[in-house]
């Protein structure tokens, strides 16, 4: 194995190795780098690999999975580092593809808000109307009307906030949006693309789901073994504590670039923003420590946006439970692309210069600075695959 990767790597890129190689079984070369472990780069590499290349993935973490990486913590719960990841999709083809690599548990996710009513459903829906407003609405028709009697009017719905007002008016946007948006986006919903809370709509039905998908499942045996499975390829060589920079572009045709796309050109136009966060782990000696997974805090005195306790998502039966608060930062990781107009505008100019990169792909959701969700950044992979092997398929014809 070490002569195969020494073709390909030079002594002081070997020495840079001392990590744990996960999977070492690549012929001499390689045909496709793959910058990035994450949903957006293991699927490029199956895909790629299962049409007949060679394929080099490396990773700056010493893991796979990317943000949606898990691990048994000490106490043996398993955890999911970078913060809770629920599997969701409407995508048929989607959900197929990934069960090649893993078996599935259902899970329905469910949220509660912590408000000065209490504990409330989020999404709104007809319980949350009732606790918050001391109510007994009971149909939809009603609950209807009723939301119509809170709706205002905002014009032209354009930010996050006119979403909400326009939708539940002013008190429950204080009471259950502007503080937790404040404190995970560091800047006033006004500020954000309505994209960003249409992703939590209202419901008029009394449905207590976060999700309203077809498919809502959670990798049976965690992700990190799905993607373990993804990337276990004859075609595959992983290469974790490997950054891009490290690595000799020259020997591959074609690079799937999965980091930052502004980060790739040096922020030539200027960083574009990216939230980030900090995530603490705790483990305590009860069985389960929260009702429902995970509990939103809005109110802005509390410092982080909400708590999860990852036994609802696993079904891991355990004496004890493992929780993460996740507190936002402008500093560190980047986690989130900030939906704004000024923000996308700039990404445009850096999508302009990532289309006259020849033998490029760009991917994934720092990549393309959009906020997806894992299946969204599957089927985006997905579809770049399958342009690039009718590419290569194309070329050998000729
Ligand atoms: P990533 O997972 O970020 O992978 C990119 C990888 O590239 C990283 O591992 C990084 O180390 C590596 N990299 C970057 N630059 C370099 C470089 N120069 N050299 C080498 N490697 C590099 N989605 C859902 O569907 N459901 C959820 O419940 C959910 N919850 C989330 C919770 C949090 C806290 C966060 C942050 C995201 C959540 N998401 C969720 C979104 C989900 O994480 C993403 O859709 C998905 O992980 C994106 O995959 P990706 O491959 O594009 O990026
Ligand atoms: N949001 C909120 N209050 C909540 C839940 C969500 O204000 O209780 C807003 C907030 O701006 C958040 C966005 O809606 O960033 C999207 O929420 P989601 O749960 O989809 O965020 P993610 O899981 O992607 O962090």
């Amino acid at each position: 194995i070490h002569d195969r990767m020494a073709a390909l790597l030079s002594a002081a890129e070997m020495r840079r190795m001392a990590a744990p190689v996960v999977h070492m079984r690549a012929a001499s070369i390689a045909d496709t780098l793959v910058v990035g472990a994450g949903f957006a780069g293991a699927v490029m590499a199956e895909r790629l690999a299962s049409a007949g290349q060679k394929v080099m993935v490396v990773d700056r973490r010493p893991h796979l999975g990317g943000n949606a990486y898990d691990e048994h913590d000490d106490a043996g719960l398993l955890v999911h580092r970078y913060g809770p990841h629920i599997f969701h999709t409407n995508s048929d083809d989607v959900l197929r593809y990934l069960s090649r690599f893993t078996a599935w548990r259902p899970y329905e996710h469910r949220v509660l808000s912590l408000t000065e009513r209490g504990l409330v459903p989020m999404p709104i829906n007809r319980t949350t109307l009732n606790r918050m407003f001391s109510l007994r609405l009971a149909d939809e028709e009603t609950t209807q009307a009723f939301l119509a009697s809170l709706a205002e009017e905002v014009g032209e719905v354009i930010s996050a906030r006119d979403f909400v007002v326009a939708s539940v008016g002013s008190r429950l946007y204080e009471a259950l949006f502007r503080g937790y948006t404040v404190k995970q986006w560091g800047v006033d919903p006004s500020e954000l693309d309505r994209s960003v809370t249409a992703r939590v709509p209202t419901r008029t039905s009394a449905d207590d789901r976060y999700f309203l998908d077809r498919h809502q499942c959670m990798p049976a045996a965690g992700y990190t073994r799905m993607f373990e499975n993804m990337l276990d390829h004859p075609n595959i060589v992983f290469m974790p504590s490997t950054d891009h920079a490290d690595v000799p572009r020259a020997r591959f045709r074609h690079t799937v670039f999965t980091g930052p796309v502004d980060a790739y050109f040096n922020h030539r136009f200027g960083a574009l923003p990216y939230r980030s966060l900090i995530f603490e782990h705790e483990t305590r000696d009860v069985e389960f420590a929260q009702p429902v997974a995970t509990i939103n805090y809005p109110a802005l005195d509390t410092p982080y946006t909400r708590c999860t306790e990852f036994k609802h998502l696993t079904g891991q039966s355990h004496r004890r439970t493992s929780l993460c608060r996740e507190r936002s930062s402008a500093e560190g990781e980047p986690y989130y692309p900030v939906p704004n107009l000024a923000n996308q505008a700039l990404y445009k100019r850096y999508e302009a210069l990532a289309d006259q990169e020849p033998d490029m792909t760009f991917l994934g959701r720092l990549g393309t600075y959009r906020y997806l969700n894992m299946d969204q950044v599957v089927g985006q992979a997905l579809a770049a695959a399958r342009r690039l092997t009718e590419g290569s398929l194309a070329r050998v014809r000729a």
